[in-house]
């Protein structure tokens, strides 16, 4: 096959994703009173509701609502005032009622957009121009959002036995309805993604915006957060959609972007070949790296959706929506040009703290005394560095991040340091200093230094002043070494210059 770039120069990728979210932040499920927890014993959290009992009535979670609709604000939708619960009809043993409560033609949230602002390597898979970009080929991709609806999980299966991949005779199927009736949110976008590192970011921003509204702990891992990806081929420069295949059973950002690009490629070659691509669903492998045939669509589901009768329609008040518009909080976007205008932070350091809300939270407090222009040195520490370690504390951080500040230390010690005290309580200036770690800038002392080794180093002096200015490198390593590892290499490669440019 074809690889990713040569092929998106003839063919235009066309792309949709189907985001799952479950609320896992909520205490109950979405029409009963059933704790919200996965962990607990298979079938301990059910109730005549969620295991669709006759003549069981739901009522629906308030704060669920709530949850959806901060969910549309946050995402640029239209909150609409007047929708209701639709019954989608099938049958199969994960929903004993035998159709999921879900909406109908109207959502709770429709017509948003989220913007990408698509930079580095991933922007080169988009090699068209409908887009601007900017001097070094980053640029904004402005994705809509069809809608984001309410509906309820349904039980998790688990299939034992038979043969390995196949349900057979030998399988024994069993049910954990405790995952019944979670309060989940489908969000549907147009199908306005062109790359598979656009959907990538699209998922990823995704995923930051739920965290930092606090609406589910969104792990793709154990499934809480799952994404379908629809994906066609056009030739370039025509309009018309082509035939779309989606593809299932993705649980990572890696796989997201894997599985598009296998999928692009594999549609290309099709395609290329005069063949036909059919309406089908896949299952992406990533142990093989390749996308296998789930089953074929043949027909439009029928699902015979209709309007529940056991549940009002909705009414939304201005106050209700008000109240949601005030709980969200500060989000990435915003968070990232604070942290830009406040603290002068490179944008693309911003926006990897602003994206977590944990991590925000930790770099806000670390940032408490460290000194105004350290805080670059602070951000630097937590993108580059802190990610390595799982225990560290904020005081830590600010120790390892003011340490580097006053350049005490090298960027190699500073990760020496951290890996000792990563998981300890040990202070990170009291590491240091125990260990005589400290380096030197001092001057005089380093000044000594760099006239003994400029002295006795004639022939490298010569090839600087004769143009090869990268024996300034083996220079102050020759320092580093006179001064056994406690003079700081910048303060050294300063001096050096000075000396040698004089
Ligand atoms: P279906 O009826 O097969 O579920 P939908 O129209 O509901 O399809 O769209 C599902 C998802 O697929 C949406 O995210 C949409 O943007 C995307 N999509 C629709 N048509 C195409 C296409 N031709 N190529 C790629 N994605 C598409
Ligand atoms: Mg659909
Ligand atoms: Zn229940």
């Amino acid at each position: 096959m074809k690889k990713l770039a040569e092929v998106l120069r003839d063919w235009e990728a066309v792309i949709g994703l189907e985001v799952h979210t479950e609320l896992t932040t909520l205490e109950t499920k979405m029409f009963c009173n059933c704790r919200l927890s996965h962990d607990d014993p298979p079938n301990t959290n059910v109730c005549p509701v969620c295991l669709g009992m006759p003549g069981a009535l739901p009522v629906p979670n308030e704060k669920a609502i709530e949850s959806i609709v901060m969910a549309g604000l946050a995402t640029n939708c239209e909150i609409m005032r007047h929708s209701m619960f639709y019954r989608k009809h099938y049958f199969y043993p994960d929903m004993a009622k035998n159709f999921q409560t879900t909406q109908g033609p109207v959502a709770f949230c429709m017509h948003g957009h989220l913007d990408l602002e698509v930079s580095g390597a991933g922007a080169k898979e988009r090699p068209d121009a409908t887009v601007e970009k900017d001097a070094d080929g980053g640029y904004v991709a402005p994705i809509r959002i069809l809608r984001i609806h309410m509906e309820e999980d349904a039980a998790k299966m688990v299939h034992v036995g038979g043969e390995e991949g196949r349900i057979t005779a030998a399988t024994e199927s069993l049910i954990d309805y405790n995952r019944c009736g979670t309060p989940l949110i489908e969000l549907v976008t147009e199908p306005d993604l062109r790359t598979p590192e656009e959907a990538r970011l699209f998922m990823e921003k995704l995923r930051q915006t739920f965290l930092t509204l606090g609406i589910s702990d969104c792990s793709l891992e154990s499934g809480s957060m799952r994404c379908d990806g629809n994906i066609s081929l056009r030739r370039r420069g025509t309009t018309e959609f082509g035939t779309k295949t989606e593809m299932k059973n993705i649980n990572s950002f890696k796989s997201l972007h894997d599985a598009l690009e296998y999928e692009i490629c594999r549609q290309a070659e099709v395609l290329e070949e005069g063949g036909i691509v059919y309406q089908e669903t896949r299952h992406w492998e990533p142990s093989r790296r390749r996308t296998v045939v789930m089953r074929v669509k043949e027909t439009a589901d029928d699902y015979r959706l209709f309007p529940d009768p056991d549940l009002a329609p909705f009414d939304l008040t201005d106050e209700f929506i008000d109240r949601c518009r005030a709980r969200i909080p500060e989000l990435p976007d915003a968070k990232r040009d604070r942290y830009v205008a406040d603290y002068g932070l490179k944008r693309a350091d911003a926006a990897q703290l602003a994206g977590d809300p944990k991590v925000a939270a930790f770099f806000e407090e670390a940032l408490e005394g460290v000194g105004e222009k350290n805080v670059p040195t602070l951000a630097n520490v937590m993108v580059n560095l802190a990610p390595s370690y799982d225990a560290l504390t904020v005081g830590q951080v600010r120790g390892v991040a003011g340490l580097l500040a006053e350049d005490a230390l090298t960027f190699a010690q500073a990760r020496e340091v951290l890996d000792a005290i990563n998981g300890t309580d040990e202070d990170a200036v009291a590491y240091v200093d125990a260990r005589g770690m400290r380096q030197s800038t001092d001057e005089g002392a380093l000044g000594a230094i760099v006239d003994e080794v400029l002295g006795r180093c004639t022939d490298q002096v010569q090839q600087y002043r004769d143009g090869n200015k990268k024996v300034l490198g083996f220079l102050v390593g020759q320092c580093m070494k006179a001064a056994k590892g406690s003079g700081n290499p910048k303060a050294f490669n300063k001096m050096l210059a000075e000396r040698l440019e004089g």
